[in-house]
């Protein structure tokens, strides 16, 4: 092995176990496909629904890796791309029409909207068994009550990438200090509900937190969802810690960074998740997971 490229070699730990997302996301696939080969010898074929109103670039891109995805694992998938101009109330009646098909199993508007429309009122209309994303407030309300409902894609996705390494490694968030950086309905929050679920010791940072260098450093765990290119600097890192980089940030050269600095945080962690090839992949790959439970719960069925 290299010597690390660092010039605090003290507080070299071991070059870290890389949480490969491309890898474990290529796993949960393959459990869905099996699920979903299950529900179709009970005639049943989960159906995706994405709405893509305008045409962000990176919006385009992430739903064509979803479609690709249900394409994967044997989802039908519908696709519909609207103008811009699509008013609030053409939205709420589109979802309306997917509330009340019964082919549509998950319906998913792709976020950001445009600003004449509340994203609020769109998630809000979403009927809550089809709700995939796991924003609307009933499926919030059963995460915070620790009762099964459908979780946000990205934490949930999280969630099983540290169970994957957990169980590798004889790792498990019981017991452990976590730090999530970020409170966003999307990530930091349910992230946090997630891990107090799992018996974690849970602090929630935010943009008004104090000394978020010391809340990262007595972490044993890190969920860095802020939204800020290597906002945590690899010497903040707990040694031994397990580091999760959810952020995704496009640097000048066209390269990807996350809100860790990665090649600094990985001589103290004892895992890490690089950016790109993290948390992206899960995210995708749990929605999968997402459709096919909602499918299976909407019709009684049990996929154990
Ligand atoms: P968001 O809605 O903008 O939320 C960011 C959160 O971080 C807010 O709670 C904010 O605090 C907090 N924050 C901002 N600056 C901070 C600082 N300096 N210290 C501590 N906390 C700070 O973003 P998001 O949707 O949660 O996404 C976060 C990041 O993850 C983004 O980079 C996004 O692109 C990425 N992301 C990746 C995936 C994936 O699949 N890989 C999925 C979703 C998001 P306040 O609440 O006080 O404003």
């Amino acid at each position: 092995m290299s010597k690390p490229a660092d010039t605090d070699l003290a507080a070299y730990s071991g070059f870290a176990t890389n949480l490969d997302g491309k890898a474990m996301a290529a796993l949960l696939r393959a459990e869905v496909a099996k699920d979903v080969a299950a529900l179709q010898l009970r005639q049943t074929k989960p159906g995706l629904a994405v709405a893509l109103v305008g045409d962000d670039p990176a919006s385009q891109v992430y739903v064509k890796g979803k479609v690709r995805a249900c394409q994967e694992v044997g989802i039908a998938s519908t696709m519909l791309t609207l103008p811009a101009t699509t008013t609030q109330a053409e939205l709420l009646a589109q979802v309306d029409a997917w509330n009340a098909d019964p082919a549509i199993d998950g319906i998913l508007v792709q976020l950001p909207l445009p600003g004449h429309i509340a994203a609020r009122a769109v998630i809000d209309r979403i009927d809550p068994a089809k709700d995939v994303d796991g924003f609307h407030p009933l499926n919030l309300g059963l995460l915070a009550a620790g009762r099964p409902g459908l979780v946000a894609c990205t934490p949930a996705g999280i969630l099983k990438m540290l169970s994957i390494y957990g169980g590798a490694h004889g790792w498990t968030p019981a017991g452990k200090r976590a730090a999530v950086l970020g409170r966003s309905i999307t990530v930091g929050r349910p992230m946090a509900l997630l891990l107090t679920n799992a018996d974690a010791t849970v602090t929630t940072c935010h943009s008004r937190t104090p000394d978020l260098a010391g809340r990262v450093a007595e972490a044993d765990l890190v969920i860095a969802a802020a939204g800020s290119r290597h906002l945590i600097q690899g010497g903040w890192v707990k040694r031994g810690a397990v580091v999760i980089d959810v952020g995704i940030h496009r640097n000048p050269d066209g390269t990807l960074s996350g809100d860790v600095d990665y090649a600094a945080a990985r001589l103290r962690a004892a895992a890490i998740s690089p950016v790109p090839g993290g948390v992206g992949p899960m995210t995708i790959a749990q929605l999968m997971r997402n459709c096919t439970d909602a499918a299976a719960r909407r019709r009684g069925i049990s996929l154990v």
